[in-house]
C-alpha cells in the first residue's frame, strides 16, 4: 500500500473529519486528499512523471504536505529539504537526489533557484493558486516497492547522505509508532519543528493523518507563541527536541511571563528526542510539562526514524536513557567490540533490524554495505546497558578518542565541563598525538566576560574525571560550528585541533 493510498482508507472512515489546520486555513480528509490530486495534476503539468523526484523546502505550510501527497500520488519520489539551507547546500541536495521540481516557500525562492538553477521552482503561493484551478489527477498505481521520500542526514559526521525509503515501509513505520506511542483518532498534534525533519514528518504527522486525527501546522516554532498554540487548539500531543522544552523558561524570563499560566490540560503526551538528554533536563521537563506521558525518542533518518523509546512511567525511573531494546517491531542488539552482546555495565554499538528501515543510501553502494550487517543497520551511536537492560547513549563511535589505549566518550567529559560555571557551550575531539595516540582537546565558549584556561579547567575537572579524560588544550571560540539542526559538527573542529598541533 502507498503511503496516498493509506490516506484514502482515512478519507473512506472520516471523510468530514479534521485533517488539517494551518492558520486560518483547514482541511476535512475529504478536501485534503481533493487538493492533493489536484497538486499531482499541477506537478504532472509541470512535466513530473512516475519515477520522478519532487522537492519542498518549506516553512511548516499545507503545501509541504499537498506536494508530499501529490507526488506519490503520481508515484513520483518526495524529499524533504531544510529550509535553513544556503544555496550551496540545496545545490547538493537537488543535484545528489536528481530533483526535477521543486516546491518554495516564498521568502526562500531566491536561495532555492540559486542553488537549483537548472529546475523548474514553485512557490507554496503559486502552488496554492494552481491547485484551486487544476482538475484532480487519477491515481491509477499502488507500487509500495517504490521510493516514496529520500530523507538527508543531519550530516553531523559527514556529509549529509540520502537514506531511500519505501512507500511500504513508511506505511508500516507510521502504523508501528501510532502503536509505542499510543495515538487515538481524536489526536490533536502540533507540529510546530521543521516538518522536513524526519521526526515531525514521519512519527508526527502521517501516522496522525492516518489514525484520523489532526495535524495542527505552525509556520515557525516560537518558544513562547508554540506552547500557546496548544491552548489554543486543544493540542493532545507535542513533539520537540529538547531545547524546545528548555527554551521556554528563558523566554518566559526575558518576555516577564509566567510559564506555570500555559494550559496544558488537553495535553496526553509530551514526545522529544533526537539528541542525548541528561536527568536535570529529563527531570526538570517532566515536572514542568503537565498533565500527560513523557516519551524520549532515539532514532535516525535510516530508520525512518525509529529505535527505541523511553515511555512514562520510565522517565524518572531511569532519566536520560533511551529506554530497552523493547519498541514493537524492532529489534535491537548492543554490540560490543568482539562482537557480542553487551552484558550490563558494558557499551557497544547499536544495531537495529527492523521492515521499517532505509532501503539503501541513494547512490552510494559503499556507504549502504558499510552500514549493514545482514539485515541489521549498525547505528554508529555507543550505548550502555544497566543491570535493568536499559540504554544509555555514551557516544557516536566516531567521537570517541582514544587516549593511549583508553576509551573517552567526548559526552562525558562535555557533560563534565559544561558544569563548570564559566562555559556556556562546549565540543571536545581528538588530535594526533605521536606518543598518546590522540589526545584532547577542548572547544569552549565561555560565557560573556570569563576567561577558561586549561590550568583552570583541569583544576575544575580533576575532582571529577580520571586523568587521562582531561583535556589538554582548551580553545577558546566565539561560537561552536552546529549545522542548521544544532548538532555539534566535530569532524570540523578536529580538523581545527589537528591543525593546531601542526
Ligand atoms: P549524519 O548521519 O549525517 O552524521 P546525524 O546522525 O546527526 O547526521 P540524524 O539521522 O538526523 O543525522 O540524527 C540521528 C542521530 O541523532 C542518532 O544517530 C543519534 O546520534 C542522535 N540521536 C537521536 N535521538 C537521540 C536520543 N534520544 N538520544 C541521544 N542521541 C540521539
Ligand atoms: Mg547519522
Amino acid at each position: 500500500m502507498k503511503l496516498s493510498t493509506m490516506l484514502r482508507t482515512t478519507v473512506r472512515r472520516v471523510p468530514e473529519g479534521e485533517a488539517l489546520v494551518s492558520g486560518e486555513r483547514r482541511w476535512t480528509y475529504r478536501a485534503l486528499l481533493e487538493d492533493a490530486e489536484k497538486a499531482a495534476r499541477v506537478l504532472a503539468d509541470r512535466g513530473v512523471k512516475p519515477g520522478d523526484t519532487v522537492a519542498a523546502m518549506s516553512f511548516n505550510e499545507p503545501e509541504f504536505l499537498l506536494t508530499a501527497f501529490g507526488s506519490w500520488i503520481l508515484g513520483a519520489t518526495f524529499v524533504p529539504v531544510n529550509h535553513k539551507m544556503q544555496a550551496p547546500e540545496v545545490e547538493y541536495t537537488v543535484r545528489h537526489s536528481g530533483t526535477v521540481l521543486g516546491v518554495v516557500s516564498g521568502e526562500l525562492a531566491e536561495i532555492a533557484r540559486k542553488g537549483g538553477p537548472d529546475i523548474g521552482w514553485l512557490t507554496t503561493a503559486e502552488l496554492s493558486a494552481l491547485i484551486a484551478e487544476a482538475e484532480p489527477w487519477e491515481e491509477t498505481h499502488d507500487d509500495d516497492e517504490a521510493p516514496a521520500q529520500v530523507l538527508y542526514t543531519s550530516g553531523t559526521t559527514s556529509a549529509p547522505k540520502g537514506c531511500v525509503h519505501l512507500h511500504r515501509t513508511l506505511v508500516q513505520l507510521a502504523t508501528q509508532l501510532s502503536l509505542n506511542l499510543g495515538y487515538e483518532s481524536d489526536e490533536r498534534i502540533l507540529v510546530a519543528m521543521p516538518i522536513w525533519h524526519s521526526a515531525p514528518l514521519n512519527v508526527c504527522t502521517l501516522p496522525v493523518l492516518f489514525m484520523g486525527g489532526t495535524v495542527v501546522l505552525q509556520r515557525e516554532y516560537h518558544p513562547i507563541g508554540s506552547l500557546e498554540m496548544i491552548a489554543q487548539e486543544s493540542i493532545t500531543t507535542f513533539f520537540g527536541p529538547t531545547v524546545a522544552y528548555l527554551a521556554p523558561f528563558r523566554a518566559c524570563q526575558a518576555a516577564g511571563r509566567d510559564f506555570a499560566d500555559f494550559d496544558f490540560s488537553t495535553v496526553r503526551r509530551w514526545t522529544f528526542g533526537g539528541a542525548p538528554i541528561d536527568a536535570a533536563a529529563t527531570e526538570k521537563i517532566v515536572s514542568s510539562y503537565q498533565p500527560g506521558g513523557h516519551y524520549q525518542l532515539f532514532g535516525m533518518s535510516e530508520t525512518g526514524p525509529s529505535g527505541s523509546v523511553l515511555r512514562p512511567e520510565e522517565q524518572l525511573r531511569k532519566p536520560g536513557s533511551i529506554g530497552r531494546a523493547a519498541m514493537l517491531g524492532v529489534q535491537m542488539r548492543v554490540v560490543t567490540a568482539a562482537g557480542e552482546d553487551a552484558d550490563p555495565g558494558e557499551s557497544g554499538e547499536i544495531w537495529f533490524l527492523a521492515d521499517t528501515t532505509m532501503k539503501e543510501y541513494l547512490g552510494n553502494p559503499e556507504a549502504t554495505a558499510a552500514a549493514f550487517e545482514g539485515r541489521w543497520y549498525k547505528t554508529g551511536d555507543i550505548a550502555r546497558v544497566d543491570e535493568d537492560g536499559y540504554l544509555y547513549v555514551v557516544d557516536r563511535m566516531k567521537d570517541v578518542v582514544i587516549v593511549g589505549g583508553e576509551n573517552v566518550f567526548s559526552l562525558e567529559v562535555e557533560e563534565a565541563i559544561a558544569l563548570h560555571p564559566e562555559v556556556a557551550d562546549v565540543a571536545v575531539v581528538g588530535r594526533p598525538d605521536p606518543e598518546w595516540g590522540q589526545q584532547l582537546v577542548a572547544f569552549i565558549t565561555p560565557v560573556e566576560g570569563a576567561e577558561v584556561t586549561a590550568e583552570s579547567l583541569r583544576t575544575f575537572l580533576e575532582p571529577r574525571l580520571a586523568r587521562y579524560k582531561i583535556p589538554l588544550e582548551v580553545v577558546l571560540r566565539e561560537a561552536l560550528p552546529r549545522n542548521p539542526s544544532g548538532k555539534m559538527l566535530k569532524h570540523r573542529l578536529r580538523e581545527d585541533a589537528a591543525e593546531l598541533a601542526g
